[in-house]
């Protein structure tokens, strides 16, 4: 077993150990090849092996079907805010979002530049229950127009800690015909999920695939092929889905490394037992921590229960001057990177899959402690 520290960063995240091992093993000569990944051409049969590997256990571990198409593009989630209009706004450029915390704020936000947007439901307003972006509205509230483009909502809210457990479907939404759009940078692989309700899905690997400068986006055939209008004129060749598309990802040179470390994270996944035995270790990762939480009287969560991430957990202590006190004694027992976003203030725990339960285990037996010590 290794003596490294339990990394509990929101993003760039933990990768699995094996990953890193296998990666520094072929890092100067990939198979007999006396080449390291990054050396090789985009364009050459070696590189291709590896980039044809990692779309085909991606959508394996997705369970795609063949209506879904699988994207390696760059500039992060946050390009693909400006992306998505651009490619995807009708005629009338109505567009629908959900405002569940920081990260859909900058999908709306970005949006804003190109399309009509309308807030289909928004958790800014405290409820007698929850405070603001501390639950997901009830969906029989959401008001999405019926000729709007698209519906987007973010996932997973990696700094509120809100997640989606259950995706909405958009005939119950008043809106059949609108594909749904998610940002699933921080969930993405967590659970099994169904992707014939999603129209398109898209995030940046550093979360809980592998290292940043890879972006993913899953999205139906059928939004891109036989759709009128085309994207916009000025929409960049790089960010245009059908060219991407047409060009199997390789429009121009892509991060190839970070595309090989996914792959590496993916051999590891399906090694694993997928995302069906991920589930069950992110459960059990995050019922650890909530209930080291709720049983307390001292720490303390604001999420309503329903609608709690098992990726990432924003708590609470009593006190403030007890946070240095409390990340100073965690970085010494091997926790890292506590702390919780500037927005949200207090400690965030994520939990991706490749944190191991033992990891999960030992933030809550040095929570205990720490409890015991200043409680
Ligand atoms: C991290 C994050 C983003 C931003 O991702 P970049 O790849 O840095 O652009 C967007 N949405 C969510 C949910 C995130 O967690």
């Amino acid at each position: 077993m290794s003596s490294r520290p339990f990394n509990f960063a929101p993003g760039p995240a933990v990768l699995p150990e094996p990953v890193l091992a296998r990666a520094a093993q072929e890092m100067l000569s990939w198979g007999d090849t006396g080449m390291s990944v990054m050396e090789m051409t985009h364009r050459g049969p070696l590189f291709s092996k590896i980039h044809e590997k990692a779309l085909a256990d991606f959508r394996a571990l997705l369970g795609l079907g063949p209506d879904h198409e699988v994207l390696f593009m760059q500039g992060g989630a946050t390009a693909q805010n400006a992306i998505i209009p651009m490619n995807l706004l009708g005629v009338n450029a109505k567009c629908d979002y959900v405002h569940t915390g920081h990260w859909s704020a900058k999908s709306i936000d970005e949006a804003r530049k190109y399309g009509d947007v309308h807030l289909a439901a928004s958790a800014a307003a405290p409820t007698d229950a929850h405070p603001a972006f501390g639950y997901i509205p009830a969906q029989d509230q959401w008001q999405v127009r019926p000729d709007t483009s698209y519906l987007h909502i973010c996932g997973n809210e990696t700094i509120g800690g809100v997640e989606y457990h259950v995706f909405p479907k958009m005939k119950d939404l008043g809106a059949p015909n609108a594909p749904l759009i998610i940002d699933m940078s921080s969930h993405v692989l967590s659970r099994p999920m169904d992707f014939s309700q999603i129209g398109l899905a898209y995030g940046g690997a550093q979360k809980n695939i592998g290292p940043s400068g890879l972006t993913f986006v899953i999205l139906q055939r059928r939004l891109i092929q036989d759709r009128v209008p085309k994207p916009q004129p000025t929409c960049p060749s790089v960010f245009d889905y059908r060219k991407v598309l047409e060009n199997n990802s390789l429009l121009n040179t892509p991060s190839t490394f970070a595309i090989y470390m996914a792959g590496l994270v993916f051999e590891w996944l399906i090694d694993q037992g997928g995302v069906q035995e991920m589930q069950k270790r992110n459960e059990a990762k995050a019922r650890m921590v909530y209930d080291a939480i709720d049983g307390s009287g001292f720490y303390r969560a604001y999420v309503e229960t329903a609608a709690r991430s098992l990726m990432n957990i924003p708590f609470f202590l009593p006190d403030d001057r007890l946070y240095e006190p409390f990340l100073q004694g965690a970085q010494q027992a091997g926790l890292l990177n506590l702390k919780g976003h500037k927005a949200v203030g207090g400690l965030r725990a994520s939990l991706y899959n490749a944190m191991p339960v033992e990891g999960a285990r030992q933030l809550v037996h040095y929570m205990k402690a720490f409890e015991k010590a200043y409680g």
